[in-house]
């Protein structure tokens, strides 16, 4: 089987006791990327630093909505810096958060903007945090950059008229470990009517594991179950569904 995580934070302290035997789990299970993703400046830069390391480990940079409020405009800039990193695939993950609101509304959207410019200079795909704020998020994103855009909404959490307005914009939709919850059947049938080639999966661990795993650490090993659910809803095998979702991440990400 060949998987693909594409979004996890393995630079996270939660995995300081033991990270190199969660990453050798999943690269002697079939893992053939992981993207380890940065939510800060420091935090980047550690998320890059793993990725060093690994052949199977790429990056992506950026300021998540929770952390917007601390970006100076000197650690934008340092940050751009590493835009150029040979194993930095995509600009993320950054967006807007409604739900928890840690940082202003408006200083999110303001990193948001900036991100775009970012996306619009590099070509490199978005990585798009959005909790309950799609209708803001599609406004910026149409007022600073035209469709088509390339990108993924990951962890997506919202309904299938929404996939469906953002895949027809261009996007890729990331299913994580929520897929799996009991009362989530309207992410299920978002899922179900995703089209097949915008699908992708992820674990974003150290969070939201699965539901037998629920409320535990999560690692990439624990996307399987994921998968499986994935698989199920578009009446698939475990396997095509892991080869297809990282086909998916492969043509997105350009990796390989
Ligand atoms: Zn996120
Ligand atoms: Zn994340």
């Amino acid at each position: 089987m060949i998987l693909t995580d594409t979004h996890l934070h393995l630079h996270f302290p939660q995995y300081d006791a033991d990270r190199a035997a969660v990453i050798d789990r999943a690269v002697k299970n079939g893992f053939r990327y992981l993207l380890n993703i940065g939510t800060g400046l420091e935090d980047s830069k550690k998320a890059v630093a793993i990725a060093e390391q690994y052949p199977q480990i790429y990056a992506a940079i950026g300021y998540h909505p929770h952390e917007a409020k601390t970006a100076s405009s000197s650690d934008l800039a340092e940050l751009a810096k590493l835009l150029a990193h040979p194993k930095v695939v995509a600009i993320g993950e950054v967006g807007l958060d409604y739900f928890h609101d840690h940082s202003p509304r408006d200083v999110q959207e303001t990193i948001l903007r900036t991100f775009l410019e970012w996306y619009q200079k590099s070509r490199k795909p978005l990585i798009i945090h959005c909790r309950d704020a799609y209708e803001p998020l599609l406004k910026i994103l149409t007022e600073t950059v035209p469709p088509p855009y390339r990108g993924v909404l990951h962890c997506f959490s919202s309904d299938a008229a929404t996939m469906k307005k953002f895949t027809e914009l261009g996007f890729y939709i990331a299913f994580g470990g929520a897929l799996t919850y009991k009362k989530n059947d309207a992410l299920r049938d978002a899922c179900r009517v995703c089209p097949k080639e915008r699908l992708l999966l992820e674990t974003d661990a150290p969070y939201l594991a699965p539901q037998s795993r629920r409320g535990q650490r999560n690692e990439p090993l624990y996307l399987v179950e994921t998968a499986e659910c994935a698989a199920g809803l578009h009446g698939m095998g475990l396997e095509p569904m892991a080869a297809l979702t990282t086909a998916n991440a492969e043509r997105l990400f350009g990796l390989c």
